[in-house]
């Protein structure tokens, strides 16, 4: 397999490159990519001695081209590299774990292209699931989901005639059983310090606000072709269980592990087959208990946000994606507080009608759109 990682300086990249390095008989690094951190690239460069890395936020220069030059790497820079490697004939399997609508473009390329995808990037389905859907099919694209409820599900999931419904379970994040009243004054460092899992700030405080977890069942619709409605979300503190397929006789399939992206990730690179990835085995007499339990719709209203851009279709979920990501970063900035996250959402999503979304420069619009309304919220909210 040749493999291009992009968002290798993330936390998937970083688990994609760990279990990568314990299979080298089966995996080449063909390319990476970060989009500011040169000095992280390069050290990873010196480590995996790709082909080709791409610095996606950087414009060209030369000084640093020659230090990637003297490794044998040919380093290119900006975001059109990341197309020019997604596509590029020499590779063959894509790990989309960039963040963010940032990843939109190459991750529809390669699926245009008829690479194997191995999909972290969850906003690409979110922003633009009927496109990569329908790429991935005419060209023959394999999408491999790499998030670990849907990766689960995949494992689960067998003669979609016979599945009533998915159950994606939710760990509750940090703020699970903190009083109501308390949501209004948490830090960024409180909100980005998951109890069972270290990811990226973003996704951690979609965690936290259970955006994530929205997001999540946009991207199951997409992936598993079923209805919103039959796409169920539980608590599930332990993140043991990471996901849930019940069928018509009753009977109900899960995924279990530790809470380790190396075991999606080992599992999407081998499929169908399946390598050691690295993660410690289930002690399952070690567990104290596994409990499930309801979410409380008033703690987490981005949950419902997302059901409701859902239904409305179109543009409308990357409407909601993209104030999404212009809220958390205000977010983490200190800008606004935890609780207006979901009002800015709501107030954004409210203010743009739904237009179809038939085509990637349609859906990059509605993004552009939304982001202005969003700031232009967080702007009114600071003013007053
Ligand atoms: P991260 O913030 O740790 O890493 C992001 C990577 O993307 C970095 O390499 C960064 O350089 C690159 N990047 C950032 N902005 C970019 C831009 N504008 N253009 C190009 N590249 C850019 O994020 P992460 O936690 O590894 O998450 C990556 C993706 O995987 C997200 O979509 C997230 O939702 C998904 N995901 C992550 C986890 C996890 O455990 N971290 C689990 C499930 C799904
Ligand atoms: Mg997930």
């Amino acid at each position: 397999m040749n493999l291009a990682v992009l968002g290798a300086t993330g936390s998937i990249g970083a688990s994609t490159l760990e279990v990568v390095t314990a299979h080298p008989d089966r995996c080449r690094v063909f390319a990476l990519s970060a989009h500011g951190s040169a000095d992280a690239l390069l050290e990873l460069c010196r480590l995996h001695r790709p082909r080709f890395a791409v610095l996606s936020g950087m414009a060209e220069d030369r000084a640093l081209r020659v230090r990637f030059g003297e490794l044998n790497v040919e380093l290119m820079f900006g975001r059109a590299a990341l197309e020019a490697v997604a596509t590029h004939p020499g590779c063959d399997t894509v790990m989309a774990a960039i963040v963010g609508a940032a990843g939109l473009p190459s991750t529809l390329a390669a699926a245009r292209a008829g690479k194997r995808v191995l999909l972290a990037n969850k906003e690409a389905l979110v922003m633009a699931g009927g496109l990569v859907i329908r790429a991935a099919r005419d060209s023959g694209a394999e999408l491999v989901p790499v998030d670990s409820e849907h990766n689960a599900v995949f494992q689960c999931f067998s003669n979609k005639a016979a599945v009533r419904k998915i159950i994606l379970t939710a760990s509750g994040g940090p703020f699970r059983a903190m009083p109501l009243e308390k949501l209004d004054a948490v830090t960024p460092e409180e909100a980005c310090a998951h109890p069972n899992w270290v990811m990226g700030r973003k996704i951690s405080v979609d965690s936290a606000t259970m955006m994530n977890k929205g997001l999540e069942v946009i991207e199951a619709c997409h992936l598993f072709d079923l209805p919103a409605e039959r796409i169920e979300v539980l608590i599930h503190p332990q993140s043991i269980v990471h996901s849930l397929v019940e069928y018509v006789d009753g009977s109900v399939i899960a995924q279990l592990s530790n809470p380790d992206m190396r075991v999606p990730i080992a599992y999407a690179l081998a499929h169908p087959e399946r390598i050691a990835s690295g993660a410690r085995p289930l002690d399952l007499a070690g567990l104290k208990s596994l409990t499930f339990e309801r979410l409380d719709p008033e703690r987490f209203p981005c949950l419902g946000l997302a059901r409701a851009a859902l239904r409305a279709g179109g543009t409308a979920p990357a409407v909601l994606n993209a104030a999404n990501e212009v809220a958390v970063e205000a977010f983490l900035s200190r800008r606004i507080r935890f609780t207006a996250i979901a009002a800015v959402i709501e107030d954004t999503l409210n203010g743009i009608a739904a237009a179809p979304a038939g085509t990637l420069a349609e859906i990059l619009e509605a993004d552009a759109i939304a982001r202005r309304k969003a700031l232009e919220r967080i702007a009114l909210r600071e003013a007053a």
